[in-house]
């Protein structure tokens, strides 16, 4: 069966990851998060103390780079994890204090550099999923299918937020709505890689729609674009 490589870009909390994950189950491909790999660098310089609220060791980062492991393992429900130097850290990069660095240190050009190199082994010889920010531009810009997500700031804070409260996190709306907006806007400006939508890539703005909508108009055209290579 022929395979094709898609690339699903967006701002923060549109529910990418959702309705990506759900498309590569239902059409068998591996799924890929790159954002938990993102977060994964920036728990470990928390961690290590490369991170204080005002500076950030970027030397340090770098320089700790050739030590961090990321892999990803399916857990008992088939959902895969991702693991940093053999744990599991699924759970703590979801943190707010994660979400606030983390948009600093995807700025860093050698971060950026040792993830994509392993994004795009992951993507070799198979059918893949994968969502971020740079995907459709520069992880995989011959991509056969580009999506580019966008919602209201407002409707994706309070998805957000409704996430975090229901996992347990003390939080309020304004502090994710905050943290939300910051992100879009370090993302879309830094130097390298800025978040942008590949000049091929389709646009759903799910402001309005359901993740059932969502996944409908995904999976059609996901066989528009696998039909189109047999
Ligand atoms: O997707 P998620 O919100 O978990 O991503 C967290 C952060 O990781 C983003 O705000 C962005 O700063 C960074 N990121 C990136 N490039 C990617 C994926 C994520 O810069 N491909």
């Amino acid at each position: 069966m022929h395979t094709i490589t898609i690339a699903i870009d967006g701002y923060s909390s549109t529910g990418k990851s959702t309705v990506a994950k759900e498309l590569a189950d239902y059409i068998g491909y591996l799924y890929v998060d790159t954002g938990a790999m993102y977060r994964a660098v920036t728990l470990i310089t928390l961690r290590k103390g490369f991170i204080s609220e005002e500076n950030i060791d970027t030397e340090k980062i770098v320089e700790a780079l050739p030590d961090i492991e990321l892999e990803f393992q399916k857990n008992a429900e088939g959902k895969a994890e991702i693991i940093l130097n053999g744990e599991n850290v699924e759970k703590q990069i979801r943190t707010l204090e994660v979400s606030e660095y983390v948009s600093p240190i995807a700025t860093i050009s050698e971060v950026r550099k040792k993830l994509v190199e392993q994004q795009r082994k992951m993507g070799e010889g198979q059918g893949i999923v994968m969502d971020g920010r740079d995907i459709g531009t520069v992880v995989f810009p011959k991509a056969e299918l580009k999506v580019f997500m966008t919602a209201s700031a407002e409707v994706r804070a309070q998805r957000r937020f409704d996430e975090l409260v229901a996992r347990g996190h003390q939080i309020t709306y304004e502090e994710v709505l905050e943290n939300v907006t910051e992100r879009d806007t370090i993302d879309s400006s830094r130097e390298d890689s800025p978040l942008r939508k590949a000049e091929d890539a389709i646009v759903i703005d799910n402001s309005e729609m359901n993740q059932e909508d969502q996944f409908h108009v995904l999976l059609q055209l996901a066989k528009d674009r696998i039909a189109g290579r047999i």
